[in-house]
């Protein structure tokens, strides 16, 4: 069973919180505090605690090329076609010097195949003619590869390798939102005061937790605030069930 961290969690920056100018929440929650946060993960944790990554890999490259074909796609739509892509492509070398139309007869189903056939070459390509064919290790060199921005960076970093960072999806930025967390829709900014409010080692498990949170209860549309298990540290989700609401 999962050992669970020591846990001390930081009061949010207010100069940083809402610095895109965005109203407060709304809901009588009150200023965010580290305490809350801390209490609100550990309830997550206990929801989701086999929260892990949903993409199917064996390595650094297959996550990477995985989480290019997530975009704009669902995971368990990526975990469908990676198998009979990995199979034919094993490792950077082979995605580097394949036939394009191949791969785009493989990745067809997760949309916008050309672009990420494209994005998965390129990226490719830069590791084995730059890295040696190895997934680089650093935010900064993972940032220049084609199809990869900070949030896939982060993922990798993560996942991959171990190092602690807080990569921010739709999912992330909802419902850091709706807790009142934070109070941008900036992703930078939020994984920036994500990052002061919780603790280092935290980082790869907050987001984990948000997504899989966003995932089965606080979802976009109807989020099931009524059943949510931080219903009472929320403030989205207490104006949501205020019997006025109703
Ligand atoms: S109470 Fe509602 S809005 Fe708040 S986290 Fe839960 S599901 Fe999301």
């Amino acid at each position: 069973m999962r050992k669970k961290p020591e846990v001390r969690f930081r009061k949010a920056n207010p100069k940083r919180v809402g610095a895109a100018g965005a109203p407060p929440p709304e809901g009588g929650a009150g200023e965010p505090d580290g305490r809350r946060i801390g209490r609100v993960l550990g309830l997550l944790e206990k929801a989701y605690p086999d929260a892990e990554c949903a993409l199917h890999h064996r390595n650094p490259l297959q996550l990477l090329v995985a989480t290019i074909l997530s975009a704009q796609c669902t995971d368990a739509r990526v975990n469908l076609v990676t198998p009979a892509l990995f199979r034919a492509f094993p490792d950077a070398r082979a995605f580097a010097e394949a036939d394009p139309g191949e791969v785009e007869r493989l990745i067809r189903s997760c949309g916008y195949f050309r672009q990420k056939a494209k994005s998965i070459h390129a990226c490719c390509r830069a590791l084995a003619e730059e890295h040696g064919g190895e997934v680089p290790r650093t935010r900064e060199e993972l940032t220049r590869l084609a199809g990869v921005g900070r949030k896939t960076a982060n993922v990798i970093l993560n996942e991959a390798f171990g190092v602690p960072a807080v990569a921010v999806d739709t999912h992330v930025l909802r419902t850091s939102n709706r807790l009142g967390w934070v109070r941008t829709q900036d992703p930078l900014k939020v994984e920036l005061e994500l990052l002061e409010m919780t603790p280092r080692r935290w980082w790869g498990r907050v987001t984990l937790l948000l997504i899989h949170h966003g995932r089965r209860c606080c979802t976009a549309r109807k989020p099931r605030c009524g059943a949510c298990s931080v219903l009472a540290a929320c403030p989205y989700g207490r104006k949501e069930t205020a019997p006025s609401s109703a």
